[in-house]
């Protein structure tokens, strides 16, 4: 249904999204999790075809959104961390007149109003001002917004910020409700606040995705696995070649290349720093650098997963 390829996003020199590619399905309702400045809203507003990637490719239900925006836009919506609604205007009024910026016929907001009303409880609040409600409600008409002209693909920048938590509840029962018929991806740099709720989760880090499944498989894999930096004088297919048959070596991911020597980050299922060591040595392959970095993510993924302050 959606699917990203090399997304990157530079700001100046400063680099927001880096190389991120992922594949969602019909249906599926993901969870975007990262500390703030991890490239959250920068990659959403990226997929809402609000803001021009640097480099990279996105396909919405086979559709390329660079060439043909305004197709792609037409099947979703984007809600951002702060929705734009008019205070002044009372909350009907105001999704009629939203469905018929969204395009929608007269005869098509009558008839859609009660079953997204109900679906977002705001029924009873149709009459009153926007600027009148709770911070909760607000946010179920800005939902009930974005819903109307029934977007497939549903981009939800940190739904449950500044919500209680029995609102933040309910927000996860009516996220949880759009499933199968919507596809959905929320943001969040808490994971208890889309626990439960998402069907896979993307872990974003300094704007690169470290990390993809259910939210079980991350956490064993983040508290786990045993992850090494590590930078050799040689070529990759040498470096490939003296790792092959090291059954520890569960993946080798390249990152970055310095001074003609390639740099990688290895996963293990042991500790067998000292062998690869010996190893890389004895095939003449000078080891520059080598550093443990699994503590790193675990602290992340467990500061992701606690409602602990961090530093923006
Ligand atoms: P998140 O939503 O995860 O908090 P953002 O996408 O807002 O992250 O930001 C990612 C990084 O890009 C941050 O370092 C932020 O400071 C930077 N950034 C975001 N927007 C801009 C902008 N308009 N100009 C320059 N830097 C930006």
């Amino acid at each position: 249904m959606l699917e990203v390829e090399g997304l990157t996003k530079y700001y100046g020199h400063k680099r927001a999204v880096n190389q991120v590619s992922f594949r969602i399905e019909q249906g599926e309702i993901i969870g975007l999790l990262g500390l703030n400045g991890s490239g959250k809203t920068t990659l959403l507003r990226i997929l809402a075809g609000n803001l021009l990637p640097t480099a990279g490719r996105v396909t919405v239900g086979g559709v390329d959104l660079l060439q043909d925006p305004h197709e792609v836009k037409k099947n979703l919506s984007f809600l951002p961390e702060t929705p734009p609604l008019y205070g002044d205007m009372k909350v009907r009024p105001y999704l009629r007149f939203v469905g018929r910026l969204k395009g929608m016929d007269r005869a098509s907001v009558r008839d859609r109003l009660p079953a997204i009303e109900e679906q977002t409880a705001i029924a009873h609040v149709g009459d009153e001002i926007i600027g009148h409600l709770s911070f909760g409600y607000r946010q179920r008409v800005a939902i009930a917004m974005a819903l109307l002209h029934e977007p497939q693909l549903l981009l939800l920048d940190e739904p449950a910020s500044g919500l209680d938590p029995v609102q933040i509840v309910e927000m996860r029962q009516l996220i949880r409700s759009l499933r199968g018929n919507h596809t959905v991806i929320l943001s969040s740099h808490l994971l208890p606040e889309i626990s439960q709720i998402c069907d896979r989760i993307l872990m974003i880090q300094d704007g690169r995705i470290i990390g993809e499944g259910p939210e079980e498989e991350l956490a064993q894999r983040f508290t786990r696995k045993i992850r090494v930096r590590m930078q050799v004088r040689g070529t990759r297919a040498e470096i490939e070649e003296c790792l092959r048959d090291v059954p520890e070596v569960e993946e080798i991911e390249w990152v970055r290349e310095e001074d003609g020597c390639p740099g990688f980050v290895l996963g293990l299922s042991e500790d067998v720093r000292e062998s690869i060591s010996l190893k890389l040595s004895s095939r003449g392959l000078g080891l520059l650098e080598m550093a443990r970095t699994d503590l790193d993510l675990e602290n992340t993924f467990l500061r992701l997963m606690l409602k602990e302050e961090e530093p923006s």
